[in-house]
């Protein structure tokens, strides 16, 4: 089962205003074991419209439009599907009934243009909408030759969802075949996209039966695996035979493969050796902490620590000697080190980790560009540093900071 997605709506075509309900739709339809082929933004054009729907019905079994069911001008869908269609509109004299009872309720004039709202396509299902005047439609049956289903949703996202969930989802799923889904996802730090790639395509290649989808972030890559079998243990026995090969391959590279983020799996880490960490961060003011605390239970692990910009601030919080400073500067290997120490000695915490480094875009110079960043991870052992040089923007460089950091407490813990 194929379905296409049409968001409709001119100022969707704006940098205003984003097209969301796609993307939640897409979800339920990916769970419900149909891919979506195409998505398509179009404006209040009923030309470009019917165009869209036209080339949508050849191609697509469930097409589904949103917006443009209103009462204004602009609110031309149910015209232009008709029209793509070859339906007749019909005014449905109940849905005129409903209107004028509910503008009366509220004390309104009920305007000739809100009368629009009760067109219905000629044998279509309307979908009532207890959050709006605009009611949804469901069409099905053969268009040239192929069944097919088309929904038309409105557009404000409360009403949408709430329509979609109680009036769509179990009708949808009755007309699809039965089908069990399985998915997993994998998350990789320490390697770049395309030398991900080149390790792990040649063994999800093998699955031809499994969706493997590449997501990069920064200093983070998402693998994502789909399999759609009969039943379930067999959907999840194929997408287990290739989590397991690609594990084998990346080994330790490879974080998490149940969807935690690398806090979470820093926090279960340091919560199984019951051991606390603290951290001492210029560079990424407070990135890291907001990170570690975003999870709930995280004080158990987790003491604190200080922001550091200023020289005097990393001696007197977290004991940088001021020659240190000098001699080598704030974004060094040696401050680095010194504030991981100093942070876990100041909050006696078992680890202690300290960032320093250039964020930009700018302060970098020929000898600290610009991305330099300087990581410490101080214990019992000792302290080992690592210089990393980040691309990309400020808040860049900042997030990729703190990947690195957490996944040298993960590397430490594991
Ligand atoms: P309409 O049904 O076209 O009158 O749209 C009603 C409201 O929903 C407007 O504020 C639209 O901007 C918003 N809207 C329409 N389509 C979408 C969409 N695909 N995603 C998010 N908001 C939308
Ligand atoms: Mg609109």
């Amino acid at each position: 089962m194929q379905a296409e997605i049409i968001a409709i709506g001119s100022e969707l075509l704006t940098p205003f205003r984003q097209d969301t309900n796609s993307l939640y739709l897409t979800e339920h339809l990916n769970q419900l074991g149909v891919d979506v082929i195409f998505k398509t933004i179009v404006g209040d054009s009923r030309e470009r419209l019917t165009n869209v729907a036209s080339t949508a019905l050849a191609r697509a079994d469930v097409i589904i439009f949103i917006g443009g069911l209103g009462p204004t001008e602009d609110d031309l869908t149910r015209e232009a599907v008709a029209d793509a269609l070859g339906l007749p509109l019909k005014r449905d004299p109940e849905l005129v009934a409903a209107l004028e009872r509910r503008f009366a309720e509220r004390g309104y004039k009920l305007t000739p243009n809100n009368l629009q709202q009760a067109d219905v396509i000629a044998g279509a299902t309307v979908l009532p909408n207890p959050n709006g005047s605009a009611v949804g439609l469901w069409v099905g049956g053969k268009y040239e030759g192929r069944e097919k289903i088309i929904l038309l949703l409105p557009g404000p996202p409360a009403e949408l969802k709430a329509m979609f969930e109680q009036q769509c989802l179990e009708r949808l799923r009755s007309k699809l075949p039965r089908k069990a889904i399985a998915t997993r996802v994998l998350k990789i730090t320490g390697l770049g996209e395309s030398q991900c790639d080149a390790r792990v395509a040649p063994i999800y290649k093998t699955f031809i039966d499994v969706d493997t989808t590449i997501l990069a972030g920064a200093g983070e890559i998402q693998l994502h695996m789909k399999s759609q079998k009969a039943t379930t243990a067999e959907a999840q026995q194929r997408v287990d035979q290739l989590v397991e090969l690609i594990e084998e391959e990346l080994g330790d590279l490879v974080f998490s493969d149940n969807g935690d983020s690398l806090e979470q799996i820093v926090g279960y880490y340091l919560q199984m050796r019951g051991i606390t960490l603290a951290a001492a961060e210029s560079c990424t003011g407070g990135l890291l902490a907001e990170r570690l605390t975003s999870l709930s239970g995280s004080s158990r692990y987790f003491v604190g620590g200080a922001v550091v910009y200023s020289n005097h601030l990393k001696t007197d919080f977290a004991d940088v000697p001021a020659h240190m400073l000098e001699k080598h500067g704030a974004v060094s290997k040696e401050v680095a080190a010194a504030l991981a120490e100093g942070i876990r000695y100041r909050c006696e915490a078992t680890l202690g980790i300290g960032i320093t480094g250039v964020a930009g875009p700018t302060g970098g110079s020929p000898e600290k560009p610009v991305g330099l960043v300087y990581h410490a991870l101080a214990s019992e052992q000792g302290t080992e540093v690592i210089e990393r040089k980040f691309p990309g923007d400020r808040k860049r460089v900042r997030w990729f900071a703190t990947q690195q950091a957490l996944d040298m407490v993960r590397r430490k813990l594991m």
